[in-house]
């Protein structure tokens, strides 16, 4: 989608710090981080939010690939939290789906 931002930045279109991609989905740094360690993992295809998800195969991908992440990070044995805003209420800001993985530090509940 021409307007979206994290489609510039699966296209390459803005450079970011990849921590992984393959065919379907990447995953990079949030700009503003909310915990020592804290990604986002997106589609490659255009999809506004939960709500749009039409392949339910595409959310096991991004969540494979955010446990995968923290694996990768040792996150596995401090425990991590992996967020998806949907809308208003939600507090999404970006119309492109993403899965936030925050991690290295302990969480509260229940979230703001
Ligand atoms: P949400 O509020 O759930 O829609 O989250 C959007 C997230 O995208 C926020 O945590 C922003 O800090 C992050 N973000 C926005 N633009 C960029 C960018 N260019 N690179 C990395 N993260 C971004
Ligand atoms: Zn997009």
């Amino acid at each position: 989608m021409d307007d979206c931002i994290f489609c510039k930045i699966a296209g390459g279109q803005i450079p970011v710090t990849k921590l992984f991609e393959d065919d379907h989905a990447v995953a990079f740094p949030d700009l503003n981080p909310q915990a020592p360690f804290h990604a986002l993992v997106i589609p490659k295809l255009h999809v506004a939010s939960l709500n749009d998800v039409r392949d339910p195969m595409m959310l096991g991908r991004l969540y494979g690939l955010a446990g995968q992440l923290a694996r990768s990070k040792g996150f596995d044995v401090t425990g991590y939290r992996t967020v998806i805003n949907t809308g208003p209420h939600g507090q999404q800001t970006v119309l492109h789906l993403h899965l936030h993985v925050l991690a290295g530090r302990q969480m509260t509940w229940p979230p703001g």
